[in-house]
């Protein structure tokens, strides 16, 4: 059973809902009851189109049997029914954007995938949820381009249930 990092994203539509809805359709992916769910956070847009919506975001870990590939193929099929369209401007808005951080100590290097995922320790909106569920991994997770990357953390308990 692999350990696997999970980034989402959404800056299009209900966030909340989106979000939501894409860690319980990803209980399929999982084979035991391992989850782990950060906090929510809000975010500026980093490498979008102007005028793009801030995001939703946050990170969480599951278990699963499912290889890397798999995984992928599961992740984007999830996106493509909360409405991700096939063809689109890089970054622009969309309801939901699930990126594998980490797959146990995988290293891999394809066309569909890379992993750990390349800007993993570049972005606020991952690594600050990443910490919060995995805080043993600060000391393996260096970072300096944090402080001035605009991220807020929203003040709600039980964001999961509320969609
Ligand atoms: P994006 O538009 O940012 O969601 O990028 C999606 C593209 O990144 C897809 O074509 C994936 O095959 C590719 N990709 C490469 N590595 C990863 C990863 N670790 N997690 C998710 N997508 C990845």
């Amino acid at each position: 059973m692999a350990q696997v990092g999970i980034s989402l994203g959404s800056n299009l539509g209900d966030r909340v809902s989106n979000l939501s809805e894409a860690i319980h359709s990803l209980g399929d992916a999982r084979s035991t009851s391992h989850l782990l769910v950060s906090g929510l956070y809000e975010t500026v847009p980093v490498d979008c189109p102007p005028d793009s919506p801030d995001f939703f975001n946050c990170v969480i870990e599951i278990e699963t049997d499912l290889s890397p590939v798999e995984l992928l193929d599961f992740t984007q099929g999830i996106e493509r029914e909360l409405g991700r369209p096939d063809e689109r401007a890089r970054n622009a808005a969309r309801p939901v954007d699930l990126d594998l951080l980490y797959y146990d100590e995988v290293e891999l290097k394809s066309d569909r995938l890379i992993l750990p995922h390349p800007r993993l320790q570049e972005r606020a909106f991952v690594l600050l949820p990443l910490l919060e569920i995995r805080p043993d991994l600060e000391a393996k997770l260096s970072s300096n381009a944090l402080s001035d990357q605009g991220i807020e953390k929203i003040d709600c308990t039980d964001w999961i249930k509320s969609a």
